[in-house]
């Protein structure tokens, strides 16, 4: 319980509901493994029954770690995630996990509108439960964030290089190179194709470009030199 409330607030979210709880909610091991979401299990809300705890909710996911005999609408966790932040803003939604050992009975599942399986190892497919909420609730956390155009994106530091000064570089480097008798032009096969794509790849910025700018002038100051 722990291990759950931690992965959930870790993730932005914060209403469990526990059914039938087999021990104390917040005895210490729980208190401990929530950590700093200690105040998400102490707001849980505790049901006597399943039915009770999804009674308000218009969509019922199930986390399953079998895919069951009896085919169901099944989806993995990044569809489940597209379902949650498509529905989120007009139904309550349950995102219902089973027991540490035994998952959840064939009726509990029989009561969601879709199942979600995480596609593990089918050679053992079981996460623990703490793993399981967390893996679901990461996916929900990033369609949340996409939603709002807010996924983490690489900024640079500086802007990036124009294809000119990356121009100016290989006609820079065609000198350089030249000089220490590192490029023939009579025999140029493909080095400069694989340097532009290289360099392509790398997507130099104005700080890089200069770098390496001014690792050339050092180069061709030494040639110049000697
Ligand atoms: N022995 C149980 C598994 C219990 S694991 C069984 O075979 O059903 C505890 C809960 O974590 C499961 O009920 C389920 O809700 C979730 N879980 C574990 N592994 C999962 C997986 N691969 N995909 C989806 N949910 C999983």
């Amino acid at each position: 319980m722990g291990a759950v409330a931690r992965a959930m607030k870790n993730m932005g979210l914060t209403q469990l509901v526990i059914v039938e709880p087999q021990r104390e909610v917040l005895d210490s091991e729980a208190r401990a493994r929530a950590a700093g979401a200690l105040d998400i299990l102490r707001q849980a809300t505790v049901t006597r029954s399943f039915d009770q705890a999804i009674a308000d909710c218009g969509l019922v996911i199930g986390a399953s770690a079998r895919l069951r005999t009896i085919p169901w609408p099944t989806v993995d966790p990044h569809q489940c995630a597209q379902l949650v932040v498509q529905t989120a803003a007009t139904q309550k939604i349950a995102l219902v996990f089973g027991r540490e050992d035994t998952g959840l009975t064939n009726e509990e599942l029989e009561k969601c509108h879709w199942h979600v399986h995480i596609p593990a190892n089918p050679e053992y497919s079981s996460l623990n439960l703490g793993a399981a909420v967390q893996v679901i609730t990461y996916e929900i956390r990033m369609a949340e964030l996409a939603q709002q155009g807010q996924t983490v994106q690489v900024t640079a530091d500086h802007p990036l290089a124009t294809a000119a000064e990356l121009e100016g570089l290989f006609t820079h480097l065609e000198t350089t190179l030249q000089q220490i008798g590192f490029y023939d032009p009579e025999n140029p096969r493909q080095l400069f194709r694989r340097l532009r794509r290289l360099f392509n790849r790398a997507q130099l910025d104005k700080m890089e470009m200069n770098i390496l700018r001014g690792i050339l002038a050092a180069v061709d100051d030494k040639t110049s030199a000697s």
